[in-house]
């Protein structure tokens, strides 16, 4: 076994502005250090304060977590961290957050050498970076060789076809783009970040692993870096040890949700919320109709589609519900959309449509632009929601719920950086319209397709609130309502959701941090116990939280929309998020939380 201070990461700054980049190889202190993902890149940034998110000195840190890259399964996660256009406090201050996500392109960083990536500045034309091995990689300039390339001719282009032009040029090599949305960030603050897949470049079919939360790809956008390519050998990486550990999270009940020969995806949560009345519909105010029942996987398999179930490198899960249009003899025609609860549910109940193609449009459509599902979803139902209520002061031109023709061309306007209203997010959209009521968001992200009235958590998930604090189901599946219960569940449970923020795997592997110890014990060498892995996720969560105290984050961002204290009127969840119930119930957590802070002296 290893110590902490036997291992080293390759750390790159990257100045965007100079096009010059300087290597560091940094000695490790703490398991921080080593496991990487937001462990160590929220200490990276955690002195870094930015007023603005686009000015070209703000950092964006491209990392990945020790297990990246490794044969450990869905060991793939790549993540971006820096201060987020959306995350914005009361006073105006921008909050650190980070979005990960999966595909092939982890991996090939993991192989070109690379941990830590930190871009500052802008480029003054659009730019491609080719990232290869370099020719001498003990040397001062480190293991990879930087390559700024004139990106003007994939200005414009979509996701999937920015992909496979990258392709053509790079064969061995996976991608990070953004998308239209991207370029229009003064517009649009929730672009994403595309990650190709293996599946997508062997097929030509859209189907790449986003980085969605946060607006990271807005803040790619700013530095008017459009793509990286990461072209290099995948790495060459232990494997002795690992079966039984693959095979717990191949086989396991921790994936079994996620695979088809369990719950069959995310897909399943539809079915699951829907007639209990937890299905988003008409900006998170579900009517209590049959209508959702129309977007269950079971009722879309029987139209003209065929699901399959596809997946990443080497990732036996298979998550990806991969739609197609059915043909005359039943085989799979055309790739229609890859179909997750998320954008499933926030795309077409969320805005009153239930028709199944016209939902997969909106989803391809989305996913093309680049932009966050959750966020847009979301950001549309409210100006719906808006319109509803205002037909005389209607904006958007009127978009009404249901209207999928009418979305489809919202959509298209709001990536073109036609449509800022829409595009700058809800917080900003309803500060616009004065009523933040029904404004689904905390500290400006959006909520994902989980109702606020069952969630009182999510204001202290500190990167979304079903990536970075596990309570989202909690009412329905524990059916606790008393505070104690939800206090704990905030400030211990639930934020341990982002162990594989840190380590570099798949959240989808849904693994016992006890194997998961023991899959970097055995792939690394690291020393780490359990209670030592847990120990950095309590650290980390504590550490972020007090950065969002220390910039600004006082009591009453810690809020959700006042509507989401009312009851839901068609639901069998318990109904408990009232406004005396969430008044104790922040104050404890806060106190608790700033306690822990403290004493780590954090603030
Ligand atoms: S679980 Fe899904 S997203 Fe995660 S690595 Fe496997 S196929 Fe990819």
């Amino acid at each position: 076994m290893r110590a902490v201070t036997e291992f080293g990461i390759n750390r790159y700054f990257v100045d965007l502005t100079t096009q010059t980049v300087r290597f560091e190889r940094v000695a490790c202190t703490d398991f921080e250090d080593v496991l990487g993902g937001v462990a160590r890149a929220t200490k990276v940034l955690d002195d870094v304060f930015v007023d603005d998110p686009y000015d070209p000195s703000a950092p964006l840190v491209m990392n990945l977590g020790l297990l990246s890259g490794s044969r450990v399964m869905t060991g793939l996660r790549t993540y971006f961290h820096g201060y987020s256009p959306l995350k914005t406090s009361l006073s105006g201050a921008a909050g650190l957050m980070w979005s990960a996500g999966s595909g092939h392109f982890g991996t090939k960083l993991r192989g070109l050498g690379m941990d830590d990536v930190v871009f500052t500045g802008r480029c003054a034309r659009p730019t491609l970076l080719r990232l290869s091995p370099s020719e001498d990689p003990t040397g001062a300039s480190g293991p990879a060789l930087f390559e700024f390339l004139d990106g003007s001719d994939l200005v414009g282009m979509r996701v999937n076809a920015k992909i496979q032009e990258l392709h053509s040029r790079y064969s061995g090599a996976h991608f990070a783009v953004i998308g239209p949305a991207g370029e229009h960030y003064e517009s649009v603050r929730y672009a994403s970040i595309a990650l190709s897949t293996d599946n997508q470049l062997k097929t030509g079919d859209a189907k790449p692993r986003f980085c969605g939360r946060g607006g990271y790809g807005s803040v790619m956008g700013s530095k008017n870096l459009l793509a990286v390519a990461a072209d290099g050998p995948n790495p060459a990486v232990r494997t002795r040890g690992l079966k039984e550990i693959n095979r717990e999270i191949n086989l396991g009940d921790g994936s079994k949700g996620y695979r088809e020969d369990g719950a069959g995806g995310t897909w399943r949560l539809l079915a699951l919320l829907h007639p209990v009345g937890g299905l988003p519909e008409y900006n998170f105010a579900p009517p209590g109709t049959d209508d959702g029942q129309a977007l269950t996987r079971d009722t879309v398999e029987q139209g003209p589609y065929v699901v399959t179930a596809e997946g990443c490198y080497l990732c036996g899960i298979k998550c990806h519900k991969n739609v197609y249009d059915r043909t005359e003899d039943g085989d799979t025609g055309l790739f229609r959309a890859k179909v997750d609860y998320e954008p499933l549910a926030l795309l077409s109940a969320n805005l009153g449509i239930y028709d199944d193609d016209e939902a997969l449009q909106l989803i391809e459509l989305t996913d093309g632009l680049g932009m966050d599902s959750i966020s847009l979803g979301v950001s549309l139902g409210y100006a719906m929601e808006w319109n509803r209520r205002h037909p005389e002061a209607s904006i958007a031109g009127g978009l009404a719920y249901g209207d999928s023709a009418a979305t489809v061309a919202t959509i298209v306007r709001i990536a073109a950086g036609d449509l800022t209203e829409i595009g700058q997010g809800v917080l900003r959209l309803a500060a616009q319209t004065g009523e933040p009521d029904y404004a689904m968001h905390s500290k400006g992200v959006e909520y994902p397709a989980y109702l606020p009235h069952t969630n009182p958590a999510y204001p202290w998930a500190l990167a979304g609130g079903h990536m970075s604090m596990r309570t989202y189901l909690l009412a329905l599946i524990e059916r606790e309502t008393d505070v104690d219960h939800w206090v704990d569940a905030t400030t211990n449970r639930g934020p341990r959701f982002m162990l594989d923020d840190i380590t570099g795997l798949c959240k989808f592997s849904m693994l016992d941090p006890s194997v998961e110890a023991e899959a970097i014990r055995i792939a690394t060498g690291l020393d780490l116990s359990t209670e030592d892995l847990m120990a950095v996720v309590d650290r980390t969560f504590v550490r972020g939280y007090a950065n969002e105290r220390r910039r600004g984050f006082e009591l009453d961002d810690y809020s959700v929309p006042a509507e989401a204290h009312k009851p839901i009127k068609h639901s069998t969840v318990p109904q408990f998020n009232t406004e005396e119930f969430f008044d104790e119930f922040r104050e404890r957590v806060m106190e608790t939380l700033d306690q822990r802070a403290t004493a780590a002296g954090l603030l």
